[in-house]
């Protein structure tokens, strides 16, 4: 391959996402990593469960993966497509071709309608537009109706997953967050309780709304509908009462044909939550009689990374979830570290084309063990993307001397096997002679960093050697 083919933006970048530190700043919490690698374990093992009962799953795999390709190489045909069918369902159809150009239109459409509070269905396209900041600085009230996403929008901070915005924090602290916003009683912490209290604080923001905002999750050429995704209804809630609504997609979400989303739906929630089915799949034709129903179609760099040819798969994502739930970097460093709008081995492939000097650290993040590939519903060769990625950001230089020189000696060692066992034999002999304040202070401290007793002084080798005889 050629490592100085790729075409990049040039930005401005602000500083460095530096993953490794941040992923250490979440670990010295080791409570919480813990507790956070578990419960997104537990959410791959149901998505295990769920695929396991469909027989034909890989089937579906293959085919999802053969309709995204297919409508990807047909982008400006189906995006046409989609276009006209949607005029005539009676929507009103915009183009933008960045973040902010997206965010403008959305405030021109709220503008001219005097719109002043937007109520919100989870949407991960407006978290990377950045359009609640937007909009809150010209004087609109932004309220994020997706219960996780409510609680990080009420602390002030993003979404962690995509799937499960707010999987990073306890019950006590969202019992917290509650009490110092909503007013609930100090210590109160039962979830049920919680929801009641922010279910009545969200129907009062939903009556109360001038508009509303929903994403879409698939949106159909042959229909000009769209379907949207939710397990809590709230994007339903707000598409029925409110008398306007935006519905902002990414163009890459365009699929061809109705039938299509047969297979879709089938992948979707299994992969993300070990769902059957989300529990609403909403399809919309058009707006309601007196409702205004705006589509704005968004590029924001997907028009690059369908140009490059080793990434351009990564936009068959159906933003499902799973490649995080499975990754172990992932599940012991937290969404957060990776300083992106989409976290985990998708966000790692799709954020360095936007500014690879700035997500630099992130193809690193992964052991690249190939887990979220095997999980992907759509086929995308993640551990492969990040591979090439890394290849592109050590040609630019982003790597730093020490790890670079580290990686050659190895590769150097690893290619000499005599070399390699003559070290192998020196490292043991090292374990065994040198004193245990060393070991704990060097081998030991990578083992203390992640709560794990220090590495032993024998290779199992040599004690099967040694005990070996002794079981026969
Ligand atoms: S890359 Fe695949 S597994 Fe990851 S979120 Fe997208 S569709 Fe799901």
């Amino acid at each position: 391959m050629s490592q100085r083919s790729i075409e990049l933006p040039v930005l401005a970048s602000p500083d460095p996402v530096d993953h490794p530190a941040a992923a250490a700043a979440f670990n010295a919490d080791v409570a919480r990593t813990e507790w956070h690698d578990e419960s997104l374990w537990f959410v791959r093992e149901k998505r295990d469960r769920a695929a396991a009962a469909v027989p034909d799953w890989e089937e579906l795999r293959v085919r999802a993966s053969a309709i995204k390709e297919h409508a990807l190489s047909h982008l400006d045909e189906y995006l046409v497509q989609f276009e006209a069918n949607a005029l005539a369902n009676g929507m009103q159809v915009h183009w933008a071709r960045d973040a902010d150009e997206h965010n403008r239109i959305v405030h021109g459409i709220l503008a001219e309608a005097g719109a002043k509070r937007l109520v919100k269905s989870k949407s991960m396209l407006t978290e990377e537009c950045g359009l609640n900041p937007f909009l809150e600085s010209r004087g609109i009230e932004v309220v994020d109706s997706d219960l996780g996403e409510r609680i990080v929008q009420l602390r002030r901070e993003g979404p962690s997953h995509i799937v499960m915005p707010a999987i990073h924090l306890k019950k006590e602290e969202v019992g917290e967050t509650f009490h110092e916003h909503l007013g609930t009683a100090a210590g109160l912490s039962e979830p049920t309780a919680l929801a009641a209290v922010a279910r009545e604080h969200l129907r009062a923001k939903f009556l109360a709304a001038d508009a509303t905002l929903t994403g879409m999750n698939f949106a159909v050429a042959e229909t000009g509908g769209f379907v949207v995704c939710t397990n809590e209804g709230n994007a339903d809630l707000g598409m029925a009462l409110a008398p306007i609504h935006i519905a902002s997609v990414g163009i890459e979400k365009v699929i061809p044909r109705a039938e299509d989303l047969a297979v879709f739906l089938r992948l979707l929630a299994r992969s993300a939550t070990g769902q059957a089915i989300t529990v609403y799949s909403s399809h919309v034709h058009g707006p309601r009689e007196g409702q205004a129903l705006h589509v704005v179609l968004v590029d924001n760099g997907r028009t690059r990374q369908l140009a490059r040819e080793e990434f351009w798969g990564s936009l068959k994502c159906i933003r499902c979830g799973a490649c995080m739930n499975t990754c172990p970097i992932y599940r012991r460093s937290g969404g957060h570290s990776y300083g992106s709008t989409v976290p985990g081995p998708i966000g790692s492939v799709l954020t360095p084309g936007l500014d690879l000097e700035r997500y630099a650290s992130l193809p690193f993040a992964s052991t690249l063990c190939g887990s979220c590939t095997a999980v992907c519903p759509v086929k995308i060769d993640l551990d492969g993307q990040l591979f090439r990625w890394r290849q592109h950001v050590t040609a630019a230089g982003y790597v730093s001397a020490a790890k670079t020189l580290a990686v050659r000696s190895s590769v150097k060692v690893l290619d000499r096997p005599r070399l390699f066992r003559a070290l192998g034999t020196l490292a043991r002999l090292g374990m065994r002679i040198l004193p245990e304040r060393f070991l704990r202070f060097g081998a030991g401290a990578w083992g203390r960093a992640r709560d794990l007793p220090p590495a032993p002084r024998e290779s199992f080798r040599s004690w099967y050697r040694r005990n070996g005889a002794n079981r026969r």
